[in-house]
């Protein structure tokens, strides 16, 4: 049913009511029983999101000149990015809206390198293993650029089975840090090997893992090399709103060298409008997700970050722990905030369906069928709880109750 617009206005408390009364069927997820969706790094980060954001809502970041303080911003954000991931001093990047528009404007920057820098004519492609994010087939779709999925070995990018598939029109190879479905990290430093040897524009998707991955090495986990650390990594998608635990709407693009980021900018003037440059898809760039990750990065800093991821990787391991001694497998060894664990003999659809009744809003993954989850700092407290109802839920699906399960 359509509603038109009230003909008079209302009263602003009135109206919080009545979001509060429409937010009610949504999932709790300051409870902590939600694994996908929202990164819950606690009140203390959700306040100065919140807060940070307000002061600058109205700026935009589409005009530089007018607000300094939104460019100098942005400039801070993108330098902890790049020294987080060993960016060369050469290096460069911006703030996007999120990970599809950070992966379509290195699509776009590798896309044109090949066609101006190389002179690749006619139809072009990029290859990527299967469990790579739908992103790259919408900035494909967008560009009518071809995509080459490449079967997975043991749950991750095969680099020989890549190399295959890559050709002289291929103008990115994908790998992901770590991917979503799984939570795994691809074989970067074999994929950065391949893009040395045959000059193809490696792209690492750490979208779900720029932010995390290297505190969790700080605090002591083996995270093998995935960044510009690598020398045949050529751009890297990281988003803030993930586990930078930023407000929604921030993510980071980076390039190993500027003149790589000038095939990203959008530079125009045939029009009466005058010049308008445009770094990302965007035009009006909303000054609060600049403002509120300025603000949460220096809220937390080094210590800050490696004190919240630290709980993610406790919440993981005890999760796993819990479910292997319930019979499930954890697919792969994850090792950042996302794990994929199943058991052969159980529908995890239905078991998934069956945890719902007890508030647990997680995802899952098809193949093969799992239990999938994204997890918080705040999982740390309930990783127990949650286990425990697993337990119920498994004992729920395997009797007389299976036949009532849904898939949704
Ligand atoms: C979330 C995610 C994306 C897309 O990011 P959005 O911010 O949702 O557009 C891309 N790649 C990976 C691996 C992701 O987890």
């Amino acid at each position: 049913m359509r509603h038109p617009l009230p003909r008079q206005g209302a009263d602003w408390p009135d109206l919080k009511d009545r979001m509060a009364d429409y937010a009610t069927g949504d999932v709790r997820w300051r409870d902590g029983k939600t694994a996908v969706y929202v990164f819950n790094a606690g009140p203390d980060v959700e306040q100065v999101q919140k807060e940070a954001y307000a002061l600058f809502q109205s700026e935009n970041g589409l005009g530089p000149a007018a607000f300094p303080s939104l460019k100098r911003m942005e400039d801070e954000v993108v330098g902890f990015g790049l020294s987080l991931l060993h960016g060369p001093d050469e290096a460069g990047g911006v703030m996007t809206s999120g990970g599809t528009d950070s992966i379509t404007m290195a699509v776009k920057a590798a896309r044109d390198f090949a066609r101006k820098a190389r002179g690749v004519a006619g139809p072009l492609n990029i290859v990527l293993p299967r469990s790579a994010h739908p992103a790259f087939d919408k900035a494909c779709a967008l560009m009518e650029i071809e995509v080459r999925r490449t079967p997975l070995k043991d749950y991750l990018a095969d680099p020989a089975a890549m190399g295959d598939a890559a050709d002289p029109s291929t103008v990115m190879i994908v790998g992901s840090a770590p991917n979503f479905p799984y939570g795994l990290i691809d074989p970067i430093g074999a994929l950065s090997d391949l893009a040395l040897a045959r000059d193809l524009w490696l792209h690492v998707d750490a979208c779900v893992g720029g932010y995390i991955a290297p505190f969790v090495r700080m605090n002591g986990g083996d995270v093998p090399a995935f960044d510009f650390e690598l020398p045949g990594v050529r751009s890297i998608s990281a988003d803030l709103h993930k586990y930078g635990y930023c407000a929604k709407g921030a993510s980071t693009v980076f390039f190993r060298s500027a003149e790589l980021q000038k095939f990203m900018t959008f530079d125009f003037r045939d029009w009466p409008g005058g010049r308008m440059v445009t770094p990302t898809l965007a035009g009006t760039r909303p000054g609060g997700a600049i403002s509120a990750a300025w603000a949460v990065m220096n809220f937390l800093g080094v210590e800050g970050y490696r004190a919240k991821h630290g709980r993610v990787t406790a919440a993981r391991q005890a999760i796993a722990a819990g479910v292997e001694a319930l019979g499930f497998r954890v697919l792969g060894r994850p090792q950042l905030g996302i794990l994929a664990f199943t058991r052969d003999d159980v529908d995890c659809v239905a078991l998934w369906a069956k945890l719902r009744e007890r508030g647990w809003f997680t995802g899952v993954t098809t193949e093969p069928k799992s239990l999938h989850l994204m997890l918080s700092p705040v999982h740390d407290a309930v990783a127990d709880a949650y286990v425990a109802d697993v337990a119920w839920a498994l004992g729920a699906v395997s009797g007389p109750v299976a036949t009532e399960a849904r898939y949704s």
